[in-house]
């Protein structure tokens, strides 16, 4: 298995309030990673950190070889290298569906836009919105909106994908239609690390499950031994509140 990317004892405060305390955390190739923890334990902050919109005070990220902690590392170039979904507001609402999807690919990978287009029409006729590419984001429902930003996020063909409870915004009806998108990419043998409360989801889905408490990880380890025979107390006591 090779690794695509690996945090190595990474710091982050944001004032005097430590929200990330030594993380260490790899991810491999067709992995689904399933990061869980209370409201404020840190998860949003890792996941900027890793695609570098937040810089970190101590610590190395990789990517692949390449040390992405580097100050001296072009952030837009590596930023390219990921996709990433937030929980909403993800997709620019004065541009049509399909030049959402494309601007990445035509902007930032400079792909022609015959081209671009092309496989945006594959992607979205794909999860069945291709009738909605003309549409402003505002014309879909939540759930049409995420799925669509999550086909804006894999157009460019990204090393990794990070997702940040990209269901958290939706109303309940809506949540089933996106993840079950990301169990199609996953079974397409994506890479993805995910922020979630789903906390079903992620014992389906992902083949392994970290716990993040007050930004340290507690515990990780396949669904099974989490959810199942969490070893740490304060992972059980977690998980009760799911139950
Ligand atoms: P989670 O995603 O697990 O809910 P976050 O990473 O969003 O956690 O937040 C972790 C902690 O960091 C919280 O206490 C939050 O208030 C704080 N925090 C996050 N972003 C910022 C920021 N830009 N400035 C100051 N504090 C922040
Ligand atoms: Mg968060």
């Amino acid at each position: 298995m090779s690794t695509v990317l690996r945090a190595d004892g990474v710091w982050k405060a944001f004032g005097d309030k430590e929200v990330l305390r030594g993380i260490d955390l790899t991810l491999d190739r067709h992995e689904v990673v399933a990061l869980i923890g209370a409201s404020g334990s840190g998860k949003s902050t890792l996941l900027r950190c890793l695609n570098l919109l937040e810089p970190i005070d101590d610590g190395q990220i990789f990517l692949g070889e390449e040390d992405i902690s580097d100050p001296r590392i072009d952030a837009n170039r590596v930023r390219a290298r990921f996709g990433a979904v937030f929980q909403s507001y993800n997709l620019f609402p004065h541009l049509s569906v399909l030049d959402n999807v494309t601007l990445s690919s035509r902007i930032v990978h400079r792909m022609p836009r015959h081209a671009a287009e092309e496989r945006a029409m594959a992607l979205l006729e794909r999860i069945g919105l291709a009738d909605k590419a003309k549409d402003h984001p505002d014309r879909l429902s939540g759930g049409q909106q995420q799925r669509a930003a999550i086909v804006r996020a894999i157009a460019t063909d990204p090393e990794v994908l990070l997702l940040d409870e990209i269901t958290s915004a939706l109303d309940p009806e809506l949540v089933g239609e996106v993840l079950e998108l990301v169990r199609q990419l996953a079974q397409d043998g994506a890479t993805i690390l995910m922020a979630t409360h789903e906390m079903a989801f992620a014992r389906d889905v992902a083949h392994r499950v970290v716990f993040l408490d007050a930004g340290t990880i507690i515990e990780q380890g396949p669904p099974s031994q989490l959810f199942g025979a969490a070893r740490e107390a304060r992972t059980r006591a977690f998980l009760a509140r799911f139950t």
